[in-house]
């Protein structure tokens, strides 16, 4: 259907998207897309504004089976827990973050549902990350000052070195990817 993913800079990554309000065809063909993207990518997780979907849903697979979430919200959190995070929308960077170990979400599954699920470690992060991109909210917002700035400038360097080599922009396949620490 021609969906691709955003890369930063793409300003839908920075929109709010919107509760969904019923779950139809339609919907169930977009999750289907966004598996396939996901997976192509490959990825773990993907949220709808990073193919330019302004909705309020997620999808993911850390390896336990794939699955959908739908107006999720946060309930609980809890604990501290360091992670280098990446995200598709920014290819090449992992960024070490610190965030609560465990969530608690509420949403609503692919057949209209309500479900709680609880999550710890790494899907837990994944809830968190893809829940930030329903808010706008991209990884550069999370880290230091310093991690930002270092973050910012590698990103840059990422990407022309790609466009210079090849002419146009493509997925940084074969780069080494550049993990940002916490100091
Ligand atoms: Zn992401």
């Amino acid at each position: 259907m021609g969906y691709e993913i955003r890369t930063y800079g793409d300003p839908v990554l920075k929109s709010q998207s919107l509760a969904i309000e019923n779950i139809d065809d339609k919907l169930v063909r977009l999750t289907d897309a966004m598996f396939d993207i996901m997976y192509e990518a490959p990825g773990i997780g993907l949220a709808a504004p990073q193919i330019g979907v302004q909705k309020q849903l997620f999808v993911y697979d850390i390896g336990d089976g794939a699955d959908v979430l739908i107006n999720p919200v946060v309930v609980e959190s809890s604990g501290e827990w360091v992670y280098e995070e990446g995200c598709l929308s920014i290819p090449g960077l992992y960024v070490e973050m610190v965030r609560p170990k465990e969530i608690l979400l509420k949403g609503i599954n692919i057949d209209g549902e309500e479900v709680s699920v609880e999550a710890d470690e790494l899907l837990s992060r994944l809830f968190q990350h893809e829940l930030d991109h329903l808010n706008g909210v991209l990884m550069f917002e999370r880290m230091t000052p310093d991690q930002r700035t270092e973050a910012l400038a590698e990103y840059r360097r990422l990407t022309e070195s790609l466009e210079s080599a090849s002419g146009v922009r493509e997925k940084s396949k074969g780069q080494e990817p550049k993990v940002i620490k916490l100091k």
